[in-house]
């Protein structure tokens, strides 16, 4: 199965810009050659356009060829990317459920793609058939999110194998909240789908969402396709660097999972208790899904007070739920007594 067959056929052929970093490659002492100011080094220098030191990290960090990593300014740029590569504006559609990320909606929008969506059952899981049944000639891209955001829990893998090897077409599988999962990544199985593109980020687990650094891993044709089309200095030298010092790190990234995960337990044992609060969502996350009495009065209490969590109460199977991320035990402490106060608030009525 050949991925190039479903790329708009003028992106094969399109002739990208040659940045004057890319024409040369060896050791250079002077560099005359990108109208740089000389002075305030290393700043005053383009960023490598392909971030090559940073994807060698990657690369044996995820245990994955550097020539099958795609770099982005947070993964919103590769969502983005992908449904250019291969969506023709006003034909093509993309698949995916509801609810989910809302970026891969927006990106869509912005190219004038038509999006078509199949409910999530209720245990938040995909009807694998039904999503395939929703796929015609013009779709080219479904795109899946395990854990899912904002219900937090993973899909079943024999769900995501289904649609993978069932669709005639490209499939996302956006894997930001992998880190925090009981579950491996799909990274291992690359090979085995050439259809398959997956999303990971270093905003989530590796705590460097301000950097902005998303990953796609996919074939090296696809790559190289998305490297042809990004802007030319995607990833600044200041985001390059920090990426590359803090990478060396993976013992902290673990510190900060394992932390997160105990409090999300006992953050979610704690809302279980509180009266208003129906139903804590099992999360694979690091965040939690509650569903409450009055969601969106707890909302604006809580923003009142100047904790801000998410109001998903308007989304398609989140009535009345917020979208809680789990923060340090002081954080989780301060809602959990603004919640409690919410109660007293209430009975004074
Ligand atoms: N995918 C999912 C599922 C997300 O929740 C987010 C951020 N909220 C992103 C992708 C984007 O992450 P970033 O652009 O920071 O890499």
């Amino acid at each position: 199965m050949d991925p190039l067959r479903w790329v708009r056929p003028h992106m094969l052929s399109l002739k990208p810009y040659s940045s004057a970093r890319d024409e040369f490659s060896g050791e250079a002492m002077v560099f005359l050659d990108a109208n740089e100011n000389p002075f305030n080094a290393p700043y005053n220098r383009y960023p490598d356009p392909l971030s090559r030191t940073l994807k060698n990290k990657l690369a044996s960090l995820k245990g994955v060829s550097p020539d099958r990593i795609f770099l982005g300014n947070g993964s919103d740029e590769p969502i983005d990317l992908i449904i250019r590569l291969f969506c023709e504006p006003g034909k093509h559609n993309i698949v995916t459920f509801e609810p989910t990320y809302g970026m891969y909606q927006v990106a869509a929008d912005i190219h004038n793609i038509n999006v078509k969506k199949v409910k999530l059952t209720a245990d938040f899981q995909i009807d694998s058939r039904e999503l395939l049944k929703l796929t015609d000639e013009d779709s080219r891209v479904v795109f899946l999110c395990s854990p899912n955001n904002p219900t937090g829990n993973l899909l079943h893998p024999a769900d995501i194998l289904d649609i993978v090897t069932g669709f005639n077409g490209i499939v996302v599988l956006d894997e930001a909240y992998i880190d925090f999962a009981p579950a491996h990544s799909w990274l291992k199985r690359l090979d085995e789908f050439p259809n398959l593109i997956i999303l990971q980020t270093l905003s989530k687990a590796w705590g460097m969402a301000g950097i902005r650094l998303g990953m796609a891993f996919c074939q090296p044709e696809i790559v190289w396709l998305l490297n042809k089309i990004k802007y030319p200095y995607n990833l600044n030298i200041l985001t390059q660097q920090k990426a590359l010092e803090l990478l060396d790190d993976e013992d902290k990234k673990e510190e900060w999972v394992t932390s997160l995960l105990n409090e999300r337990t006992k953050l979610a044992e704690a809302l279980e208790k509180i009266p208003f609060v129906r139903k804590v969502f099992q999360s694979d996350a690091n965040f939690l899904l509650v569903s409450m009495e009055n969601g969106r009065a707890v909302y604006n209490y809580l923003a009142e007070k100047g904790i801000v969590v998410r109001d998903r109460s308007g989304v398609t199977l989140c009535e009345e739920s917020l979208r809680i991320t789990v923060g340090t035990p002081e954080e989780n402490r301060i809602l959990l007594e603004a919640m409690k106060k919410f109660i007293i608030k209430i009975r004074n009525k």
